[in-house]
């Protein structure tokens, strides 16, 4: 069972969570009796490719774009081939905007940093790799009700019937469908969606259903705001002062031992390659790996953490959901990024003045024109606290324009406040 869809949190409508049933196997009766299906997938597969680059590369995503290729496949069954492609195309372009716009902004920050010489001698200029295009590798089919249909079964053998069309014109495959025990327990009062997913692995094929759950809201549109800094030192930072997860420690020691064992395979790469030797090691580590994984796990429980204890508050954070940080776990850039969360972390909480210089050191802040001083990360929480209905400030496109907005903030609380 996993979660596919969470609406954005605390936005006044009722979240849709749209949750699906794996594993649930596709009984072959008799030899030979899903034959029609294998046949079927190659050639829905290779359609559905070519959709998936067209949209990747010529046209935007349209579910409803209108044929341009040739198949043998029915006109029902192209048009499922059109909107999975037009689907996995547009999580594509979506997550290569966000991590083309993660580099941009690492690239700003880094031209910054070296425009007022606060540059680490390791530093390097954050270079952009193009992406590929999407290759589907396994078999996955998305079908809805036009090609492969659910129906319940009057007999109390199985569950359902499952009729799918095939590349023959008016046959149909009828393929029995029976749930293990728990599956039953799960779906037990629910309304099955009409769309199901086939999947083919080694070992055979696999169907998975899956039902739509409105989830109430539990916030109140009044409920007290709680700001929430992410960051490396402590991964959330609420404005109520407290930590959760630390990227320090072990973990710490983990990442740099990890990076030193990829220099060193970065560096016999390029010693063998310069020997002429064709087959070289790859840089990539299994440890490195383990240390995303334990990573990810340690951010989601540090979430978890803080919403449990933040039963009754909206919370406020930039940039970043925590739905998705949470889901998609790219938790790794997420703290990245987070780094460069615009000037919430370098801007005084009092006097708005945003200087590098406020933080002498990871933990410490300490405003260089008023002299407030506090816990570094809880005066980003509550910069970021305040600016939930920040309208100005969230209109600020790139990050200059943030900080041409907070100088300008800040002069008018000097004036207001008879500095020279
Ligand atoms: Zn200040």
């Amino acid at each position: 069972m996993k979660q596919r869809k969470l609406q954005s949190l605390g936005q006044g409508k009722p979240q849709l969570i749209t949750k699906a049933v794996t594993h649930i196997q596709l009984i072959e009766v008799n030899p030979g009796k899903l034959a029609a299906l294998d046949a079927l997938a190659p050639v829905f597969l290779s359609l559905c490719q070519q959709y998936v680059t067209f949209f990747c590369t010529e046209q935007q995503p349209d579910k409803f774009h209108p044929p341009v290729f040739r198949t043998l496949l029915s006109e029902r069954w192209h048009r499922v081939a059109i909107q999975q492609a037009a689907g996995i195309a547009q999580s594509w372009r979506t997550n290569r905007e966000q991590a083309h716009q993660d580099y941009l902004e690492e690239l700003e920050a880094y031209q910054e940093q070296q425009a007022d010489a606060t540059q680490s001698l390791q530093a390097q200029e954050p270079v952009w790799k193009e992406w590929d295009v999407p290759t589907l590798q396994q078999t996955c089919i998305q079908a809805n009700a036009n090609v492969v249909l659910l129906e319940p079964s009057q007999d109390s053998t199985f569950d359902y019937w499952l009729k799918i069309s095939t590349l023959e014109s008016r046959q149909v495959l009828l393929v029995p469908v029976k749930l293990a025990a728990y599956h039953r327990q799960v779906l037990k009062g629910k309304i099955i969606n009409t769309s199901v997913t086939l999947n083919k692995r080694n070992t055979g094929w696999w169907v998975t259903l899956s039902y739509d759950e409105v989830v109430p809201i539990q916030t109140a549109p009044s409920a007290p705001v709680v700001g929430v800094d992410v960051g490396i030192a402590n991964f959330l930072t609420t404005s109520t002062g407290k930590h959760y997860g630390t990227f320090h420690g072990k973990m710490r020691e983990r990442q740099k031992r990890d990076r030193e064992k990829r220099r060193r395979k970065a560096k016999l790469r390029k010693c063998l390659e310069k020997k002429g030797v064709k087959k070289l090691p790859s840089t990539s580590s299994k440890s490195g790996q383990r240390l995303i994984r334990h990573v990810r796990q340690e951010i989601n429980r540090a979430v978890n953490e803080c919403f449990a204890e933040h039963l009754d508050v909206q919370f406020a954070y930039e940039q970043l959901s925590v739905a998705t940080m949470k889901h998609k776990a790219r938790a790794m850039n997420a703290y990245m990024r987070a780094s460069n969360l615009a000037y919430s972390s370098q801007e005084c909480s009092v006097c708005h003045y945003p200087d590098r210089a406020n933080r002498p050191d990871q933990q410490t802040f300490c405003c260089l024109v008023c002299g407030f001083q506090t816990h570094a990360d809880l005066n980003a929480a509550t910069n970021i606290e305040r600016r939930v209905g920040d309208m100005e400030l969230r209109a600020c496109k790139v990050r200059k324009e943030v900080k041409a907005l907070l100088l300008s903030r800040h002069q008018i609380w000097k004036q207001q406040n008879g500095w020279p």
